[in-house]
């Protein structure tokens, strides 16, 4: 039988709303939250998230502008920059973009940003609170899985919840957030042994190892609940074909593009044993900014005492 797919447009759209509505009230009171992007180099997946991310806002109401600053960008300058956003009262989120190109460490620059303005979730303030189960700002890839669970109406609590991945952004945050809703967690990494035996056991399972297609049906136990956070971009036409038989629209869109996005999950197997599933793209991909949108309006608030 094949799974349900859980889609991620209408639940984000449901959280733009939300926080558009918050955005209001706010600007009702001459405080309209604004963000501060930094993007150091040219890396062009980057480039995009950072315009999606600025166009997002716009939609809101959240005022934000991006600072472009060359690859060769030193560190005393990008702290300099770092230290002026915070000192600013006007400056609610500061959001630096992910990976900083070397030598710059990513994990020295976020350690500056102000904790009360880390809308990513990820200065070590707020990465101890998350784990003591009293967050401020929640990672948003993660908050965006929580919320399409909750809209899906999985119940979290007592199931056995298998993450596939450690990072910081995703999986540590991630097994925090099961977690807190009472699911036994298991965390995999690339040392696991005998990975598919321990995510078939998951009532639901988090893809988000970086892996094309890592996750197979035989991951997979029937009934299972599966979330792929994974986005590769794929070249080879004979994986393409592999992975999506009889798919026009992903051939066509390799002839056109010279890639399609793949998740971490072999969608087309693992739909045939899962209970529900969410798509690459369109699954968890549009609740990532929503959840920075709310971020930011939830430190609007708190900065503004409102
Ligand atoms: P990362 O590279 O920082 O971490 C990957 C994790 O997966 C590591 O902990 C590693 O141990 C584990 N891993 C790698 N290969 C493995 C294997 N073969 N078996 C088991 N574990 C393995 O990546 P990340 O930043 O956490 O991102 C993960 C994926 O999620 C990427 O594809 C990324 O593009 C995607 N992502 C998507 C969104 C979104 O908005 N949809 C947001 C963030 C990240």
């Amino acid at each position: 039988m094949s799974a349900r797919i859980l889609e991620g447009a209408a639940v984000a759209a449901a959280i733009r709303e939300r926080v558009a509505g918050q955005v209001r009230e706010l600007s009702a009171l001459g405080m309209t939250p604004r963000l501060e992007v930094i993007l150091v180099g040219d890396d062009p997946a980057s480039r995009s998230y950072v315009g999606s991310k600025g166009k997002a806002c716009q939609q809101v109401g959240i005022r934000s502008a991006t600072h472009f600053l060359p690859a060769e960008t030193g560190a005393d300058e990008l702290s300099g920059l770092i230290g002026r956003l915070n000192a600013d009262p006007d400056v609610d989120g500061i959001l630096l973009q992910l990976p900083l190109p070397k030598p710059l460490d990513g994990r020295t620059f976020l350690d500056l940003v102000d904790p009360s303005k880390d809308v990513d979730g990820l200065h070590p303030v707020n990465v101890g609170l998350l784990h003591q189960g009293r967050p401020v700002f929640v990672p948003c890839t993660p908050a965006g899985v929580i919320e399409l669970l909750d809209s899906a109406g999985v119940a979290l609590q007592g199931c056995r919840a298998v993450v596939l991945g450690r990072s910081e952004i995703v999986g540590k945050p991630m097994a925090a957030l099961l977690l807190a809703r009472h699911a036994t967690v298991t965390v995999c990494h690339s040392r696991t042994r005998g990975l598919a035996a321990v995510c078939s056991e998951a009532d639901v399972l988090v893809a988000a190892a970086g892996k094309a297609a890592l996750v197979t049906a035989d991951h997979v136990k029937p009934g299972a609940v599966v979330i792929d956070v994974g986005v590769n971009r794929v070249e080879d036409p004979a994986l393409v074909a592999r992975l999506y038989p009889g798919d026009p629209e992903r051939q066509a869109q390799l002839a056109k593009r010279g890639y399609t996005l793949v998740g971490d999950v072999d969608f087309t197997r693992a739909r045939e044993v899962a209970g529900a599933i969410t798509p690459v793209p369109g699954g968890v991909g549009p609740l990532t900014i929503a959840g920075l949108l709310q971020n930011t309006v939830t430190a609007a608030r708190r900065r503004r005492g409102v």
